[in-house]
Order: structure tokens, then sequence, then C-alpha cells
């Protein structure tokens, strides 16, 4: 789920994304929610209000040759140790006064592959959130599988430790196209993940598709949405493949050996899957995002929609606003495991690199992430917390406006169906 700076348009899968800011994970009630604003302060001076949590778990069995997320291939996984680090994490986050005594809301594991960790040490990293921060009942908990790396044992204790939402990474049900993008399961180990899904009474979860495969087909990627749709998935991302600077897929690229899909291929793709879904009963509520009314990601949404966000893990991006601030702050924590494992184990957390967004950045992320979501950004939200309109920064939008690519009605900005195909291109030209 990403666009950063990517030779072609945006692909996300499992772990971190958009805009340098983090795809760690959206609600039951998200259209209701996106219209909220900030809870102020309690008598004591503490902010209530509840947020997402992020935990990055780094480790693959292998390393698809188009991903560039800050996952790890390792010949034993420190398993224990690494949620060692974790606890440790939510122990000083705890006591800091940004999170302490605001319940989650949200919780998302991502990676990497998540699902490469027994159910005792996520249930210990869920029962630490409790015991320290409290949840936000209900609580959204998102767990991202990858099929051959679970078993319906698994999903059992995932469930059973609390996790109420699994995000699964099928990518495609063409042996020949899972090959290609170096995937290490089959389509009969997805369906089988799939049943086990099911089996274990998660009646919530999502399936990861990607499209604009070279050697993919529009009809090839009607078969997936159809294979897809059997097991009837309240949620589905289908992700448009991109090539990463610094991935193999790119160096094939430059090379000349990787050849992608013309544009117009992707855009027949793109308006395939819309319309499969949408007779599917799952909507459209983000660029590559679907779902059944009320089934949105509530932790994606969080993230579209400017909340705060704690992440937690190798590599993972935190995200701070006061009710005053227009900027925020952000931070990210050392992404290699060993020195991530080194440093939280001592200090209790991890981070390294810290920043406060100039206003103009800020302007512009508020804009783009919330352009993300299909009902736009609330321009009222905007101007309150920026002093201007969006077209007052960017005299881009006010064209966008008359050319009808955007479009605002009930004071909110949204991209019309012809900006929805360029959103890739627009959101470039705000920063
Ligand atoms: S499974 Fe593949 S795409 Fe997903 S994080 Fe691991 S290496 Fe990356």
């Amino acid at each position: 789920m990403t666009e950063r700076g990517s030779t072609k348009r945006g692909l996300t899968e499992c772990g971190l994304s958009a805009s340098g800011s983090t795809r760690q994970g959206l609600t039951h009630d998200g259209a209701a929610k996106r219209g909220a604003t900030r809870l102020g302060s309690t008598p004591d001076g503490r902010n209530p209000e509840p947020f997402s949590l992020y935990v990055h778990i780094p480790y693959c069995v292998s390393k698809c040759p188009y991903c560039d997320f800050n996952s790890h291939v390792a010949a034993r996984i420190p398993e224990e140790e690494y949620t060692q680090a974790l606890l440790r994490e939510l122990r000083h986050y705890s006591e800091t006064e940004a999170w302490a005594s605001r319940p989650v809301k949200t919780v998302f594991f991502g990676g990497g592959t998540p699902s490469t960790f027994q159910g005792g040490s996520i249930g210990a990293v869920l029962d630490q959130t409790r015991n320290l921060f409290g949840f936000d009942e209900p609580t959204e908990i998102t767990l991202e599988a990858n099929p051959g790396v679970v078993d319906a044992g698994r999903f059992r204790d995932y469930r059973s430790c609390g996790v109420n939402r699994i995000s699964i990474g099928a990518q495609t049900f063409d042996p020949e196209l899972l090959r290609f993008l170096g995937r290490v399961h089959s389509a009969d180990e997805t369906r089988q993940a799939l049943s086990g899904i099911c089996e274990a009474g998660f009646d919530n979860f999502s399936l990861d598709l990607i499209y604009g495969i070279p050697g993919q087909t529009v009809d090839g990627v009607s078969r997936d949405l159809a294979q897809a749709l059997v097991y009837e998935p309240p949620h589905l991302s289908a992700y448009n493949l991109t090539i990463e600077e610094g991935t193999p897929f790119h160096a094939r690229y430059r090379q000349g050996l990787l050849r992608p899909l013309d544009e117009e291929v992707e855009i027949e793709m793109a308006g395939r899957i819309q319309g499969t879904l949408e007779d599917a009963g799952l909507e459209r509520y983000e660029i590559s995002n679907y779902a059944s009314p009320g089934l949105e990601s509530r932790h994606n949404l969080n993230y579209w929609d400017g909340g705060d966000y704690l992440g937690i893990g190798a590599g993972a991006h935190s995200y701070h606003r006061r009710q005053e601030d227009p900027l925020g702050e952000r931070w990210q924590n050392e992404r290699l495991p060993t020195g991530y494992m080194r440093l939280a184990s001592g200090a209790g957390h991890a981070v390294t690199e810290r920043e406060r967004p100039e206003l103009r950045q800020a302007m512009a992320e508020c804009l783009f992430t919330g352009l993300r979501m299909i009902g736009g950004v609330s321009v009222l939200r905007f101007e309150r917390r920026f002093g201007t309109r969006p077209e007052g920064a960017f005299p881009d939008v006010a064209d966008w406006l008359s050319g009808g690519l955007l479009v605002e009605d009930d004071q909110r900005l949204r991209f019309g169906r012809q900006g929805l195909l360029l959103a890739n291109e627009l959101f470039v030209r705000l920063v």
C-alpha cells in the first residue's frame, strides 16, 4: 500500500507506506468518525482520545522481489527476544505524556509476516496493551498473515488471544504470476488459509490482491476476483503493482528485462475490479480498498484521517498531534531488527529519527491522505487546522475543481471519476 518515489503507481501489502507516513492498517463507523473533532483534555490536562497502535513484525520466510517494506529473512526468528522488546516499548510509552491514559481503538500487526509469530507472543502484546492503556471497545485488532506460513490451529490461537480481524496476502491465484512475484505459497495454500480463517470463526477478514502484474490480463484479474469472492470477504484490497527503487524488480526494469503493463490496460483492470466488487456488495471507500458497509478498516481510516498512531517494532512510524498544533510530530524506530531490540531493551524505545513537518508539508499530507478516501476530506476541518482553505495553499486545487477532477459537496472535497484515475499524478503536484 504506497506511493514512495515509485517508478509506477502504488502497491501496498504488508507493512509501511504512504507518503513517508505509515501504512501501518479503518472503523465500523468509519464514515461517521471521519467528521469527528478531537476530544478535549481531561480536567487534569490529559488527553483521553483513543489512538491506533501499529506493531511491526519484520520477519518473512523469503524476500519477494517487488518488496521494499522493512522485512527481513532470518535463519532463526528471535521471537521471544523481539516480543520482549515490544513489551518494553509499550511500557515506555505508557509512561509518556503523549500516550498515557489514552485507550487503544485499533491494533494492527503488520510486517513482514506477523503470522511467523505464535499466538502466545501476539497475546502477550495484546495483554500488555490492555493492562497499560485499556481498549476503547469495540477494538479492531488485525493481524496480517501470509498463506503457507500459518495453519488453521494458529488462526484459532490468534482468535483466542483477541485478534478479531485477519488480513491475508493472497495477491493472485494464478500459479505462474505467484512465481513471477516470488511468492512462496501456492494458490491451494491461499485457499486453505482462507478456509482456516473461516473455520476459526473470523467473520471479519480482508484479502489482498495485486493487479497490473506483467503478464496478467484483464480476464486474469476477473478470475482472481471470482476466486476471492468464493470466500465472501467483507473487505478486499486491490493494489496496483509498483516497481520500487532498490528492489530486484527495479533492477530488472532498468535492464529492460521487466516491462510494466500499459497504463490503459491497468485502467481497464481497475475498472473491472471496481465493477465486480461493487456488484458483490463491496463498496470502494479508498483508492485501493473495498468493504461491506460498516467493515472498512478502522485502523487505516485513522491514518487517512490524520489521527494519532503509535508504532512499535523495527522501523515503525508514529505520529502525534496536539489539538491546538497544526503540525504534529512524527518519529521512526531503528529499522534493523537486531539494532531495534538492542535499543528498545536498553532505553525502552528505539527512536532514531524525529521530525516536525513544515506547514506546507503538513497541509499537503492532510490533503493527499484525506483524498485517498472516496468520501474525501472535510474542508471545514482543514480550514480550522490550517487557517486557510485547500485552494488558498495549493492553487492547483482550484484548477482541479474547475476542471472536474475534484468535486466539493457537503463541505467535503473529493476526487471525481477522472481525478481518481489520476490520483497519484495529482498527489505528486501537491508536494
Ligand atoms: S511477504 Fe513478501 S511482500 Fe510481504 S513483507 Fe514479506 S517480503 Fe515483503
